[in-house]
């Protein structure tokens, strides 16, 4: 069996990883550079989507900010799971929004805005703050602007307008004005969903950012949202059909929950899944577009996950914590890059905190900023 995953980079890493014992090749394709590659150690195996369509048999992807020319052809080999809608809805809001809707999940109130006109017309209709979005290639925070007052509209439209003149033509950017949602904490919900229907779900996890950008990400046992957080999912797994690992985001606010976005795909908060669940994220995508069992997502033991962005490096003592797992990625650093991440786990949260203090001791602090502040504001058990 071969997968053929759109995108080379950690996410068909680690998928790869996992696949080896399944007896399953992993073979990713380069959108950029056209050519395709072992995920695990960048060689490249040969040249063009035709060849890789060809020689797999099914073809997933890592990411959403995928090009028309590749999922036309992708979805007309009859083995792209979870399929170009999803996709789409993953990297366009626009087409986002509309299924949230569709799907009769609550979210954010929001408008398209081409305009100044209408930026005043949806401030008008959904009050301030906004948070504006750029529609397509968002991700990491980037491409977004907050309109807190009135008299911002001139200079934040001249900043947009600015964007969106800089656009690819290529396809067709947009922006999308978002009601500012006061949440409590921001959760995620990463599940799979087989050929069969059948969902599996990982537990609430609690996502904290740094300049917009995940953090530290730690699963919740027997969270009170898990149940509204699943029907949720099964609402949008359903309504696209979806086979394969699907992540969503949501705001908690009191005791309900707002989809903040979608991503069609393994999730950066899903992680922690590597040490903390039977089966990770990563081998429940495989087995799901390879229409395998789905394995197990129980919480086995408290684990939390802390991103590495911009170091090909750490202290080597880091490793000497029990419970510590590090997964480079082997990219070449560059600043805010992700480069890695690693999981922490232990046998009871106690012990847990105990270790993401010690952790946290002999990170470098300018390299993770806000972790020991938020080691006060994450209370683990
Ligand atoms: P990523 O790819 O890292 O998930 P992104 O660029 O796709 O990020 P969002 O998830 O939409 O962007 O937004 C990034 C962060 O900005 C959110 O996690 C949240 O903290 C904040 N944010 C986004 N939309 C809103 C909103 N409507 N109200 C309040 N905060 C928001
Ligand atoms: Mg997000």
């Amino acid at each position: 069996m071969r997968v053929l995953v759109l995108g080379a980079g950690q996410l068909a890493r680690m998928m790869a990883l996992e696949a080896i014992p399944l007896n399953i090749e992993v073979q990713a394709f380069d959108v950029r550079s056209d050519q395709i590659v072992d995920p695990i150690n960048q060689q490249v195996l040969g040249e063009g989507l035709q060849q890789a369509l060809r020689d797999a048999d099914v073809v997933t992807a890592e990411f959403e900010h995928i090009p028309q020319v590749v999922l036309e052809p992708c979805e007309q080999s009859g083995k792209f799971l979870p399929g170009s809608r999803a996709i789409l809805s993953g990297g366009d809001r626009r087409i986002e929004k509309a299924l949230l809707q569709q799907a009769g999940v609550a979210s954010a109130a929001y408008a398209e805005v081409h305009s100044k006109a209408e930026l005043e017309a949806a401030v008008q209709q959904l009050g301030l703050p906004l948070v504006l979005k750029s529609a397509l290639e968002g991700y990491d925070g980037k491409g977004q602007w907050r309109l807190k007052q009135i008299e911002q509209i001139d200079a934040v439209w001249t900043e947009i307008a600015q964007f969106l003149k800089q656009a690819s033509k290529k396809a067709k950017q947009g922006i999308v004005a978002e009601q500012f949602i006061p949440f409590d904490y921001e959760v995620s919900l990463v599940g799979a969903r087989g050929k069969d229907g059948q969902c599996v779900y990982y537990p609430l996890t609690e996502n904290h950012h740094v300049n917009g950008v995940l953090s530290v990400s730690l699963p919740r046992l027997a969270h009170p949202l898990q149940a509204q957080a699943e029907r949720m999912f099964q609402l949008l797994a359903n309504e696209l059909d979806y086979v394969g690992v699907l992540a969503i985001e949501f705001f908690a606010v009191g005791d309900r929950l707002l989809v903040n976005e979608i991503a069609p795909r393994v999730h950066n908060s899903g992680h922690w899944s590597q040490q903390g669940a039977d089966t990770s994220q990563f081998a429940n995508h495989i087995r799901a577009v390879c229409g395998l069992p789905l394995g197990d997502t129980t919480l086995l033991r408290p684990t939390l996950m802390v991103n590495i962005l911009g170091l090909d490096q750490l202290p080597d003592c880091v490793l000497g914590i029990a419970g510590v797992h590090l997964h480079w990625y082997g990219k070449a650093p560059r600043p805010g890059r992700k480069m890695g991440h690693i999981n922490l786990a232990a046998d009871s949260t106690n012990s847990l905190g105990q270790r993401f203090a010690e952790l946290i001791a002999l990170l470098p602090a300018e390299d993770f900023p806000e972790l020991s502040q938020m080691q006060s504001r994450i209370s683990i058990s």
